[in-house]
C-alpha cells in the first residue's frame, strides 16, 4: 500500500522503518524545521522499566511544594490555565486508584515490549552502536523519601523488572561524582541513546536509502474519500493521496484529528534542558534525581541535564530561568561540577495525554487513518513497539497488545 506519514519524529521514523519492512510504500510529510520537537531533545532514556503514569500518588504527593516555586519542577503559566482547565479535570479524574491501575498496566504493557522492539530495529538496520547497556539510577537526597516509594519498586520487582537497591557505598563506587543522596536505586536493563537528535537523523537516512519520500511541507488536513485518504498541506504540490495514513506529528497531531472528528485531550507539558562539554557531569549513566524533576545523561552530544513540566502551551516564549534553577539543583548533586561554562539550552514540547497513554489507533471518521501520537514522557521508549503496533493495524493483523487502552475513542 501507499502509505503517508504525516511527522517524521522518532514515532513516525519508526513507523516508516516497520512499514517499508512490511513490503509498503512510505510517503513522510514533515516540514522539517520545528526545532522544539522532542525527538531531537529528549534525554535519550529507553525507560522501559518506568511503569508509573503522571497522575500517581509521587506526583501528588509533591505538588503543593512543586507549585509553590514558579522555577520548581511542575508549572502551571497562569495564563495558560483557562486553556488546560480540560486536560486538567481528566488528569484528576485519571488519578483515581482504578485509572491509575489501568494506566499502569498498559504503560506496563507497551513498556514490557519496548526494548525488544528497539533491539531488533536498530539491529536491523545496523545502528545498534546507539544503544547504550549502562543501567539507570535513582537517587533520593532523604532517605524516608526513598522510603516513601517502596511499594512501586515492589510492584516493578512484581512485574520481573531489575531493581538493585543500593548502599551508600554502593553509590559512592558506582558514581564517586555524586554528592548529598542517601539511597538510590539501580534499573540495570534500563538503557540510554547515544544521541536522539542523532538517532533520528540516522532513521531518517536510512528510510530514504530504503525507499521512502520525504515531502518537506505541513499537512493542514486529512480528507479520507472513495479513492484514498488525501494529506493536505500547505503546499499544494506537497499533497498527497494515499492508501492509508498515519498520524504521527507529536503536539500537532490535536487539529489534524480534529479534522476527523476526534477531540483529542492532548497539551503539551514543555520540557527544558542543558547540554554541557562531555563529561562536565563526571557521571557515568543516566541518572534520575528523585523529587528533584530533573535527570541527567551522558550523551555523545555532551552531558544533559533537563526534565520540568512547564504548562503553558505552544506560543509562550521559553523561559530559561527554569534551566538555570535546575542547573543550581543540580550543583547542589554535584560539587565539583562547573555550571558557568557554557551550556546548550533548549526547550520542547512533550505531546501529553491526561492519563499518560499514547493515542494509537484508528480515527473515528475512517480506519484508513491511524493514530500514532501523545507519548508524552515515553515518546523515545514506545516508538519502536508503537511502530509494530501501528504495521499491524494497516496490515489487519491483531497484535500481542491490546489496543484498546489506547483508543482514540476513549475519551
Ligand atoms: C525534556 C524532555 C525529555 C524527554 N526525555 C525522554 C526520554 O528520556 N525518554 C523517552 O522515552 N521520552 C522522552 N521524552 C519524550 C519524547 O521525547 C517524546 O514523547 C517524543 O519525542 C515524541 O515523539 P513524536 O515523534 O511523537 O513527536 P515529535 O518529536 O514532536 O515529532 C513530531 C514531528 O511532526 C512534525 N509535524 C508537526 N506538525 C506537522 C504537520 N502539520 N505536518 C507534518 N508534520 C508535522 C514535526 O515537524 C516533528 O518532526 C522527553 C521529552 C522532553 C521534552
Amino acid at each position: 500500500m501507499r502509505i503517508a506519514i504525516v511527522g517524521a519524529g522518532i514515532v513516525g521514523l519508526a513507523a516508516a522503518h516497520a512499514l517499508l519492512d512490511r513490503g509498503h510504500q512510505v510517503i513522510l510529510i514533515d516540514p522539517g524545521d520545528q526545532t522544539a520537537r522532542p525527538t531531537d531533545g529528549n534525554a535519550g532514556w529507553i525507560a522501559h522499566t518506568d511503569i508509573m503514569p503522571l497522575a500517581s500518588p509521587k506526583v501528588w504527593r509533591n505538588l503543593p511544594n512543586w507549585l509553590m516555586d514558579p522555577l520548581g519542577p511542575l508549572t502551571i503559566r497562569p495564563a495558560y490555565l483557562p486553556s488546560l482547565m480540560p486536560w486538567l479535570i481528566r488528569f484528576v479524574l485519571a488519578s483515581a486508584p482504578t485509572r491509575i491501575k489501568t494506566s499502569m498496566a498498559a504503560i506496563r504493557a507497551m513498556n514490557a515490549e519496548a526494548l525488544p522492539a528497539w533491539k531488533t530495529l536498530l539491529s536491523s538496520l545496523d545502528l545498534s552502536a546507539h544503544l547504550r547497556e549502562k543501567g539507570i539510577l535513582s537517587v533520593w537526597k532523604h532517605q524516608d523519601a526513598f522510603e516513601r516509594t517502596k511499594d512501586i519498586l515492589d510492584r516493578q520487582r512484581n512485574l520481573g523488572i531489575g531493581v538493585d537497591i543500593l548502599s551508600r557505598s554502593d553509590l559512592a563506587k558506582l558514581e564517586p561524582a555524586l554528592h548529598n543522596v542517601e539511597a538510590g536505586v539501580l534499573y540495570p536493563e534500563a538503557c540510554h541513546i547515544s544521541d536522539p537528535a542523532h538517532l533520528a537523523s540516522d532513521l531518517l537516512r536510512l528510510a530514504l536509502e530504503r525507499g521512502a519520500q520525504h515531502r518537506a511541507a505541513r499537512a493542514v488536513a486529512v480528507e479520507p474519500k472513495d479513492g484514498g485518504v488525501h494529506v493536505h498541506t500547505d503546499s499544494a504540490a506537497n499533497a498527497v493521496i494515499a492508501d492509508r495514513v498515519i498520524i504521527a506529528a507529536g503536539i500537532w497531531s490535536r487539529p489534524l484529528a480534529r479534522t476527523l472528528g476526534d477531540r483529542i485531550p492532548l497539551d503539551t507539558e514543555r520540557g527544558y534542558n542543558a547540554t554541557y562539554p562531555k563529561g562536565s557531569f563526571g557521571l557515568n549513566r543516566p541518572i534520575m534525581f528523585e523529587g528533584e524533576g530533573f535527570v541527567t545523561t551522558p550523551l555523545d552530544a555532551g552531558d544533559r541535564v533537563g526534565g520540568a513540566v512547564e504548562f503553558a502551551g505552544l506560543e509562550a516564549k521559553p523561559n530559561h530561568e527554569r534551566t538555570s534553577a535546575m542547573i543550581a539543583r543540580l550543583k547542589r548533586f554535584l560539587p565539583d561540577f562547573d555550571a558557568g561554562q557554557e551550556a546548550r539550552r533548549w526547550m520542547g514540547f512533550r505531546p501529553s495525554i491526561p492519563d499518560s497513554l499514547p493515542v494509537i489507533g484508528p480515527s473515528r471518521q475512517d480506519n484508513r487513518v491511524v493514530y500514532a501520537f501523545g507519548h508524552g514522557h515515553h515518546g523515545l521508549t514506545q516508538a519502536a513497539i508503537t511502530s509494530q503496533l501501528v504495521a499491524n493495524l494497516i496490515d489487519e493483523m491483531t497484535s500481542g497488545i491490546d489496543l484498546k487502552p489506547y483508543s482514540a475513542q476513549r475519551f
